[in-house]
């Protein structure tokens, strides 16, 4: 029997759909709406898809939401300094600064940009403040795609309390913060990664399984436990023929998207895993959906968590 589709083209729509009082409510408070800025540096064109789609959600929502570019050849200096002109900037309540950023930057780059971001306007839950708060289990700003992997479960009424999820991925931006939000709903959790031993085995004792390794089709039939919720994080891009032929029957949809468009996005779960999994998300239009409906949410909450602790200190 076919999985149960978990939804997250629907699920984020509900979501926005609640964040809009939410917006309306700050700006006939405060004169003006939530505000983000966005940091894209250099050219690369999956960011350019995923920062559009983050500006058109947020904008649509009624909020503003405001694009900073930096040429690809920018200093860290540069994007440190961009950085901190949006920190002082009152009308900015969350920051985003876009991943990767140029490999001219150096390897140290994000983690110096991401740290400068002030804590209380860091929509990605990155900066390490977010990350402690997270991890004891009293979060402010938490990263949007495990954030918003936890909605799609709880919103699907998949239980989560008691059962045991494995997370395929370390990330700090996926796969650590996923374990975490699981356990703090009392999964009982184990997090695999590249030198996981039998990770197949590991998978397959998986009541909740989240592949977030970024490997396209990785995660086959073999991995699951029959009935298993399983949650593809993953999002690759296809561009060989071959590779489409070997995963998709000739009249797959995807198959027909490849002629059309020379690519095909697929997630790290093989499409095997559909006749053996109790419920999946589809990619694109499961997860995907979801970060950008959470980076909605915290900017919202960003924006009503300055103003009251403005409030709190006489501001
Ligand atoms: P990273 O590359 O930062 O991390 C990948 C993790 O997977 C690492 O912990 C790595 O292990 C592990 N891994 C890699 N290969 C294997 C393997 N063969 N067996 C077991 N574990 C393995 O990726 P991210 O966490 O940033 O992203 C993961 C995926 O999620 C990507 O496809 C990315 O595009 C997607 N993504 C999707 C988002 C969405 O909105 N849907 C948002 C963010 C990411 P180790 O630590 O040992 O190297």
């Amino acid at each position: 029997m076919a999985a149960r589709k978990l939804d997250g083209v629907a699920c984020a729509a509900i979501i926005r759909e609640e964040v809009a009082p939410r917006v309306a409510a700050f700006a006939a408070r405060h004169g003006r709406p939530p505000g983000l800025g966005v940091v894209l540096a250099g050219e690369n064109a999956a960011s350019e898809i995923y920062v559009r789609n983050k500006l058109k959600t947020v904008a649509a929502a009624g909020c503003r939401a405001e694009l900073f570019r930096l040429e690809g050849g920018a200093s860290v200096a540069e994007a440190l300094g961009l950085v901190r002109r949006l920190n002082a900037d009152e009308t900015i309540d969350g920051i985003l600064v876009q991943s990767p950023l140029p490999a001219g930057m150096g390897p140290t780059a994000e983690q110096q940009v991401f740290d400068a971001v002030d804590p209380e306007k860091d929509v990605d839950g990155f900066h390490p403040y977010n990350v402690g708060v997270l991890v004891q289990k009293r979060p402010a700003l938490v990263a949007c795609t495990p954030l918003g992997c936890i909605e799609l479960l709880e919103r699907e009424n998949v239980q989560i309390a008691g059962r045991h999820a494995v997370v395929i991925g370390r990330s700090d931006i996926v796969g650590k913060p996923m374990a975490l939000l699981l356990m703090h709903r009392d999964a009982t959790v184990t997090v695999c990664h590249s030198r996981t031993v039998d990770l197949p085995a590991m998978a397959r004792t998986a009541d909740i399984l989240v592949a977030a390794l970024g490997r396209a089709a990785f995660v086959t039939a073999d991995f699951i436990k029959p009935g298993a919720t399983v949650i593809d994080v993953g999002i690759n891009t296809l561009t060989s023929e071959a590779d489409v032929a070997r995963l998709f029957p000739e009249d797959h949809r995807k198959r027909i998207q490849f002629a059309a468009k020379g690519s095909v996005l697929v997630g790290d779960v093989h499409p095997d895993v559909e006749a053996v999994a109790g419920a999946l998300t589809p990619v694109p239009g499961g997860v995907g959906p979801l970060t950008i409906a959470m980076v909605l949410r915290n900017t919202v909450t960003a924006a009503e968590r300055r103003a009251a602790g403005r409030a709190a200190s006489g501001g």
